[in-house]
């Protein structure tokens, strides 16, 4: 899409890539305070909610657990070296290990190690929650040069009642309808699983901020699964206003789009974004809902069924960095976060501009050429401009929206709306509110003029101005 040619600044890719690396070091889980340190570096930049929701407190059939927070973990050889050290990398630790600081044999030692035989250099992501238990992940050069030999061991965590932190912004649109946007953050040194979503969705949020927007916006980033479930658990009353959603994850990666749909499967959100990611001009894949996966799967449990959708690149599982230390900033891509941006407001500028219109004149065509609406050559062959006309005038009959229009006629979702806009203008189509079964039959008037659209020129340069990182 033309959009995607004027937006894809590598100026923005570089300011997203430097912000997860920012985040990149912070020692983050699901609770304790390097999910609170990754909270307030986004809040510099967007005007964040901080929730701490307590220990013990019920979400459903879940429980908000112990707050865990790591100082330092290490394994040292006889002569004191430090043979795995968390300060080098914080994958070293198992999330949520209880502490332990002992002296024991190798073999003692051995249950609690966790390496990669078959990517021997990775360091591998592991965590244990909801069981308590230690263990360090390693290497696994590391652990075969580790000898027979007595090791101290040293887990300095603290694992206590405290809180759950979770981060909030709600933007307000002209219509208290709303988009969801959600997104992980409690995993510590992984870049594409984690820092590509957060850093996409708070610039995301920043440029929407300063839009006229018809919906509002809800931006969370939040722990995975309990997180959500806890966000639902609290939210409960207000979940009716969403209307449209979206988790973002693994998007900063060099493959394709994938774009795993709601439970519904035919939501506005599910239809947007493949018209979206079948124009865009890259490799892309839509995939059915499935009850496994990343937040999502909260969102769109049967109690609540959701239209929100999860887009990413590579999908999670199936590339072999996915949960290593090797999914590090090198695994993510400047360019690839911005094209990820601006496939994003892409996708809202749809939702944004998806409205149903009827056609005023709908007894045969309209004469377009006394209105300079039409190609004053007679023989030449059409435009995609007056194509796009013919079939918004064809399909705006109250029942059609312009996404469908768009799909149907295969004609980029851009097109179809400035059609639209210009028969407008012309005084040809009348936007249809509400439901349009209702509608379709009242005696024509013309409504307001539908909203400019969030064009993706005005976001250009809006984030010219204001995404120098702070
Ligand atoms: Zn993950």
């Amino acid at each position: 899409m033309m959009l995607l040619d004027s937006f894809n600044s590598l100026e923005l890719g570089h300011e997203l890539h430097e912000f997860a690396a920012r985040l990149y070091p912070i020692a983050r889980s699901i609770t304790g305070n390097g999910i609170r340190e990754t909270l307030a570096l986004i809040g510099q930049r967007i005007p964040l909610q901080i929730v701490e929701v307590p220990t013990g407190t019920t979400v459903f059939d879940w429980t908000v657990p112990k707050e865990w927070n790591i100082h330092d973990a290490y394994i040292k050889d006889p002569l004191g070296n430090r043979v795995v050290d968390f300060q080098r990398c914080n994958l070293h630790v198992m999330s949520y290990s209880t502490p332990v600081h002992a002296t024991m044999s190798l073999a003692e030692l051995r249950p609690h190690l966790l390496s990669l035989p078959e990517n021997p250099d990775w360091i591998p992501y592991r965590t244990s929650y909801y069981k308590e238990n230690w263990g360090f992940c390693l290497s696994h050069k590391q652990m075969l040069r580790m000898e027979d030999v007595e090791y101290e061991v040293c887990v300095d965590s603290t694992l206590k009642d405290g809180h759950l932190t979770y981060g909030e912004y709600y933007i307000r649109g002209r219509s208290t309808d709303e988009v969801l946007i959600s997104c992980h953050a409690c995993h510590p040194s992984l870049a594409n699983d984690n820092l590509s979503g957060i850093a996409v969705a708070t610039f995301l949020a920043r440029l929407l901020s300063t839009q006229d927007l018809r919906y509002s916006y809800r931006f969370l980033f939040i722990p995975g699964t309990i997180g959500a479930i806890t966000w639902l658990a609290q939210n409960r009353e207000n979940l009716r206003h969403i209307r449209h959603g979206l988790v973002l994850t693994g998007i900063g990666d060099a493959g394709g789009f994938n774009y795993k749909k709601s439970r519904q499967g035919d939501a506005e959100i599910d239809g947007a974004v493949a018209h979206v990611l079948g124009h865009y001009g890259g490799a892309a894949e839509v995939l059915q809902f499935s009850p496994y996966g990343y937040d999502e799967r909260q969102y769109c449990s049967p109690g609540f069924n959701l239209p929100v959708g999860c887009l990413m690149r590579s999908v999670w599982g199936k590339f072999p960095e996915y949960h290593t230390s090797a999914d590090n900033l090198d695994f993510i891509k400047p360019e690839k976060l911005s094209e990820s941006l601006l496939v994003c407001i892409t996708i809202l500028n749809v939702l944004e501009n998806n409205q149903r219109y009827i056609n005023l004149y709908p007894y045969c065509e309209p004469h377009l050429g006394k209105r300079n609406l039409y190609r004053s050559t007679g023989g030449e062959a059409i435009g995609p401009e007056i194509n796009a006309r013919l079939w918004v005038l064809n399909l705006s009959d109250g029942d059609h929206s312009l996404l469908n229009i768009a799909e149907r006629s295969g004609i980029p979702f851009v097109l179809i709306r400035d059609a639209a806009n210009i028969l407008s203008e012309a005084g040809l189509l009348s936007v249809c509110y509400g439901d349009a079964g209702a509608e379709r039959r009242l005696p024509y008037s013309p409504g307001p003029a539908p909203k400019p659209p969030l064009s993706a020129e005005q976001l250009a340069a809006e984030t010219s101005h204001h995404t120098k990182v702070r």
